[in-house]
């Protein structure tokens, strides 16, 4: 994590800052906003040139760093990420949505068509993609940020990483490490409650489990997980249905490659019924 002293560059002038929002929630540029104690300092190092949730003043671009939350759902998607991308210099890609296509890419997998005949009184209006896809599959990303909400620390980290012109440091490690720097009780081992901690990404603190409830992933996984093998542990011990293992693995990531891999083919299996 960023001690406030890190974020200081050594730049002559203030870097611009950007943020951008795609098909979201808000809650990732919330987060940006929950930094509360930092927003100061980080007002000092950067202009805030662009960040329309905060402030109706626009700065002509280019820009230093692009913050880009949100995923690619429509035709002007399509038109603006690259945009965005010609006129930052890094841009990175914030939480779940940009990163692996959000909730919203549950329609990747059924028909987008359907689904808005069902939502809206007058679909015609709606001009979407058939499938939500994340920032990184349109435009080259200089660094992707995971989480959902992204965590605001793990944020201060990368803003001040590029700052200062050094990779970000940011733990790629489990949940199930952040379980045991907090001596909780593994739920899993204890009380036979499915979770995805030990393939999932660190940077919620194991918010879930502190509570006595399994991880569902909204940090997406971590580096070298084995999801394969935790969800066979799942069907093998815990008796869960092949329904069920792929649902989970379809919420907040599942366009990141290693949950869609597994997904994929334990949909294929059941289609094969083997
Ligand atoms: S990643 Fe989660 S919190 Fe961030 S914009 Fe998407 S839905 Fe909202
Ligand atoms: S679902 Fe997992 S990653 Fe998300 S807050 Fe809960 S424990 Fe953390």
């Amino acid at each position: 994590m960023a001690a406030d002293s890190q974020l200081i560059s050594r730049q002559p002038h203030k870097p611009k800052l950007a943020v951008w929002k795609f098909t979201s929630c808000d809650g990732c540029q919330l987060s940006l906003l929950d930094c509360e104690d930092e927003l100061l300092l980080l007002g000092q190092e950067v202009e805030i040139a662009y960040f329309m949730e905060a402030s109706s003043k626009v700065e002509e671009g280019p820009y230093d760093i692009s913050l880009v939350e949100g995923s690619i759902t429509t035709p002007a998607d399509l038109l603006r990420i690259q945009e965005v991308r010609r006129q930052s210099k890094f841009l990175v890609s914030i939480g779940a949505c940009a990163t692996a296509g959000g909730i919203q890419a549950l329609r990747n997998f059924a028909d987008v068509v359907e689904f808005t005949s069902v939502v809206y009184a007058e679909p015609s209006y709606i001009h979407t993609l058939k499938e939500s896809t994340p920032i990184a599959a349109h435009v080259p990303v200089d660094f992707e940020l995971q989480g959902c909400p992204i965590n605001k620390l793990q944020l201060l980290e990368v803003i001040s990483a590029f700052l200062n012109s050094r990779a970000p440091q940011v733990s790629s490690h489990s949940v199930c490490i952040e379980c045991k720097l907090k001596n909780n009780v593994c739920v899993w081992v204890a009380h036979g409650t499915p979770c995805m901690g030990p393939v999932t990404h660190a940077g919620c603190g194991a918010l879930c489990p502190s509570y006595n409830r399994g991880c569902y992933a909204c940090y997406g996984p971590k580096e070298n997980p084995n999801g394969e093998s935790l969800c066979h542990w799942w069907e093998q011990n815990l008796g869960a249905d092949r329904s069920t293992v792929i649902e989970n693995l379809r919420n907040f990531n599942s366009l990141s490659p290693h949950f869609k891999e597994i997904s994929q083919d334990r949909e294929h299996r059941q289609k094969g019924k083997s």
